[in-house]
C-alpha cells in the first residue's frame, strides 16, 4: 500500500469513528507521526494532504526541519528534556509531552527569547503504568496553577498514551473524564481544548472516547525500521 492509500484509509477510519460517536470528523486532527522516516517520505505525505506531523525526538525535528516542506505544523510528541527545549522552540507549534513544572518554566523562558507563545499539552499517565511517562492525575492542578505565572506558555489540553496490553478504552474514558473535569475549572493561561490520544492500534477507540487529536504513524508509513537511524 502506498502512503496515499494508507492515509486515505486512516482518514476514512477517523471519519467513521467520529460519526459512530456522534461527532464531526472535522473536530479531529490527524497528526502523522514521522519519526524514523526521512524527509522524502514526509514530503510525499504532505503532498497527499498531511498538514500536521509529529516527531518524538527533538534531535529528529532539528535534523529534518530544513528538508521538510514549509507550511506543515510540527508537533513534539515524545519526552522532552529541559536542555533540548532550545532546539525545537522555534520549530514546533505544539508540545504534547509536558510533564513537569521545571519543563514548563524552561519552555516559557525559551519561548520568551523568540517572542513566541508556546502551546503545550500536559501528558498524563492515566493508566498508572510504571513505564509510562506523564504526570499522575493528582498533580494536574499544580501544573495548571503554574501556567498562570508563565506569560509565554499556554496549556491547550491533555495528552496520554494508553498501555499496549489490554483494552485502551477504559484509559481513554478515564482521560476524557479528567479532561471534562478540568474543562469546568478556570486557570489563567489554560484552555482545555485538545485531548491528544490514540495511535495506530487504538485511534478509533480514542475518537469514540473523545480524542480531538490522534497521533498515527505506522498505519500511514508502515513499520518503522529503527536500525536505519
Ligand atoms: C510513535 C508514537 C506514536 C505513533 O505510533 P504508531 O503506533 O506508529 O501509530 C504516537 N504517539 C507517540 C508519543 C509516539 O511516540
Amino acid at each position: 500500500m502506498s502512503i496515499e492509500e494508507n492515509l486515505n484509509s486512516v482518514k476514512e477510519r477517523i471519519a467513521k469513528a467520529a460519526v459512530r460517536a456522534g461527532r464531526s470528523p472535522k473536530d479531529i486532527s490527524l497528526i502523522a507521526v514521522t519519526k524514523t522516516h526521512g524527509a522524502d517520505m514526509i514530503n510525499e505525505a504532505i503532498d497527499k494532504g498531511v498538514s500536521d506531523i509529529g516527531e518524538n525526538k527533538p534531535q529528529e525535528v532539528r535534523d529534518k526541519f530544513e528538508y521538510v516542506k514549509s507550511g506543515v505544523k510540527w508537533h513534539l510528541i515524545g519526552h522532552l528534556q529541559t536542555n533540548k527545549v532550545k532546539y525545537i522552540i522555534d520549530k514546533v507549534c505544539l508540545i504534547h509531552s509536558v510533564d513537569s513544572i521545571h519543563l514548563m518554566e524552561e519552555i516559557d523562558r525559551q519561548a520568551r527569547k523568540y517572542g513566541k507563545i508556546m502551546d503545550v499539552l500536559i501528558q498524563v499517565n492515566i493508566s498508572g503504568e510504571e513505564s509510562k511517562s506523564g504526570i499522575e492525575p493528582g498533580e494536574l492542578d499544580a501544573l495548571l496553577k503554574k501556567a498562570g505565572e508563565l506569560d509565554s506558555l499556554r496549556v491547550k489540553g491533555l495528552m496520554t498514551i494508553a498501555p499496549i496490553e489490554g483494552d485502551a478504552s477504559v484509559h481513554f474514558k478515564n482521560m476524557k473524564a479528567l479532561f471534562d473535569e478540568y474543562k469546568e475549572k478556570s486557570y489563567p493561561h489554560v484552555s482545555m481544548e485538545e485531548l491528544s490520544m490514540g495511535m495506530s492500534g487504538d485511534f478509533e477507540k480514542a475518537i469514540e472516547c473523545g480524542a480531538t487529536m490522534v497521533r498515527v504513524g505506522s498505519a500511514i508509513f508502515g513499520k518503522r525500521d529503527y536500525t536505519r537511524r
